[in-house]
């Protein structure tokens, strides 16, 4: 990257969720970034509610944490109902619990914090088309007052949702199927005795029905409907007739704030990057809504893209980091949509031996707690291991490549930077018993790398036997964790084999 690219701003073309998270980490990380909509403004519709422990953990970083809580309900278990029966409980720890948060509760923390960065979204400014060079995208944008400006930028960050401008003018197939089935989904106040802290999964061979409390006090339910189902048709009193025929009797319906119709597509792009533009969030993929990812994925999306890309804009790392980014997210976005898709058709099962199976199953799991084990820390987002040029390596220590350290000592670490962690035993080891090289590691960090890499000693972690150095990435992902020295300088070198240049 030539130093006068690296002077140009970012476009992040979407004011979603996807949009604002990166607009906020390429700010707090020093890049000049613009963030704009074609929409007239911030959108009222409830859509996503669940907010999983590790989106938390990234809007706790960036301050949000506060007013995002604020604005929520804790939840405190799904459970599962088949012909009225509890068939399957899945509790939250304190670590995997989700909050409920209707999207523009979430939209709002974002903006207000991206405001305290100095920026905001640039409502009524629509991406039109772009063209890259080599080093730069030139992006044609019209204005509120109608004009249109072709502009430069450095990166441009598709964040314009599910019908992506990006993607299509970048030529990218959206592979995948839409579900014959159609799903509606209701906002609305309700009588009934169910706990709004859990989200109630009602499955009948009618079709699914989901309820879940909001903060507000107003309740959301979403149900499968027949293809024939369309949003004329769609009043509170065929709503509820279907909330009747689905779910445990006794739900009254009132007031509804948010009634909706909608189709349920299963799809992920080809390509996440072409040259300096990227897509994230829903342009990249979308799916059911079953687990609850969608905003999540997106929020984690641009938060793997945006710190890599603002350490390549200042010239702190190779180039090739950015190409991590389309493997490392592709990854979750197969998991994320088989993960919803196979959730969607669990749902919908309704041969009598299918559903027998299904009710067996969950009940078996429920019991041994394997959801608890397994799934749940997956849906919180604590489980991605990527795919880090040491991932074949075993854990080191409890340093696993790939995987995300564990707390509490991840919120300990500077994400603004890469941490070296050398991990020393309780009693230090004696001159010449090889502690020396983790010196000379430590110092190469502090005279070549400081403004890349952090250097944190512990004694005593984890009672590690001998020294142990582990390079954490900025989002606290093991990229390489060794008892020897060597191939953690060797990967320092590569991957900042750069020169610093000023931004
Ligand atoms: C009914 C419903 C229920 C849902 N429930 C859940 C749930 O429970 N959990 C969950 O995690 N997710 C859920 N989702 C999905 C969630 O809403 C999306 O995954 C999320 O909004 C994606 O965020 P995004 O920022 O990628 O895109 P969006 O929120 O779609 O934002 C894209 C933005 O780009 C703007 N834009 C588009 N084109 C241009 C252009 N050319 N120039 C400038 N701006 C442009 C649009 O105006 C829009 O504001 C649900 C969605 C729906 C519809």
């Amino acid at each position: 990257m030539t130093p006068s690219t690296a002077r140009l701003p970012v476009l992040v073309a979407g004011s979603g969720p996807a949009g604002l998270t990166a607009a906020i980490e390429l700010g707090r990380r020093g890049v000049p970034v613009r963030c704009i909509d074609r929409a007239s403004g911030p959108s009222t519709l409830s859509k996503a509610l669940g907010v999983w422990p590790r989106t938390r953990e990234l809007i706790r970083r960036f301050g949000g944490d506060e007013a995002l809580a604020s604005r929520s309900l804790p939840q405190t278990q799904m459970r599962y109902y088949s012909s009225g029966k509890v068939i399957a409980n899945l509790r939250y720890r304190t670590a995997t619990r989700p909050l409920i948060c209707p999207q523009p509760g979430v939209e709002e923390v974002l903006r207000e914090v991206l405001a305290g960065l100095g920026g905001s979204s640039e409502w009524r400014t629509e991406l039109l088309d772009f063209e890259q060079g080599d080093d730069r995208v030139r992006a044609r944008l019209r204005y509120p007052d109608g004009t249109e400006r072709v502009e430069e930028f450095a990166y441009l960050v598709g964040a314009d949702g599910a019908s992506s401008t990006v993607r299509a003018q970048l030529g990218i197939g959206f592979e995948g199927d839409t579900y014959e089935l159609r799903f509606v989904v209701a906002d609305v106040l309700a009588d009934t005795t169910l706990d709004p802290k859990m989200t109630h999964y009602f499955c009948s061979a009618r079709g699914i029905l989901v309820a879940c409390g909001l903060p507000s006090g107003r309740w959301r339910v979403f149900t499968s409907a027949p293809p024939s189902f369309t949003q004329e048709g769609a009043d509170l009193t065929a709503v509820q007739r279907l909330v009747d025929e689905r779910g445990p009797g006794g739900i009254v319906l009132r007031d509804p704030d948010w009634l909706s119709v909608f189709s349920v597509h299963a799809r992920q792009a080809e390509r996440t990057r072409v040259g300096h533009v990227f897509l994230v969030g829903d342009a990249a993929h979308i799916h059911s809504p079953a687990g609850g990812q969608g905003l999540n994925t997106g929020v984690t999306d641009a938060h793997n893209l945006a710190w890599k890309m603002a350490f390549v804009w200042h010239g702190r790392a190779d180039p090739d980091l950015l190409d991590t980014y389309a493997a490392e997210r592709g990854q979750v976005a197969r998991a994320v949509v088989r993960q919803a898709d196979v959730q969607t058709r669990i749902w919908l099962l309704r041969r009598g031996y299918q559903v027998a199976l299904r009710d067996t199953l969950l009940r078996a799991a429920s019991a041994l707690r394997l959801f608890d084990i397994s799934y749940v820390p997956w849906l919180a987002g604590l489980r991605t291991r990527y795919q880090v040029p040491a991932t074949q390596g075993r854990a080191v220590a409890g340093f696993r490549p790939g995987a995300l350290i564990p707390l509490p000592l991840r919120s300990e670490l500077d994400d603004l930077r890469y941490t070296l962690l050398i991990s020393r035993p309780e009693r230090p080891e004696r001159r010449g018993s090889g502690g020396a090289p983790f010196d000379a590691l430590a110092d190469l960090c502090r005279d070549r790398f400081a403004d890349r890499v952090d250097v944190r000693v512990l004694n005593g972690h984890g009672r590690a036997r001998g020294t142990v150095a582990a390079l954490v990435r900025p989002d606290g992902h093991v990229d390489t964790a060794s008892r020897d020295a060597a191939p953690v300088r060797t990967r320092l070198t590569a991957l900042f084999t750069t020169p610093p240049t000023a931004a």
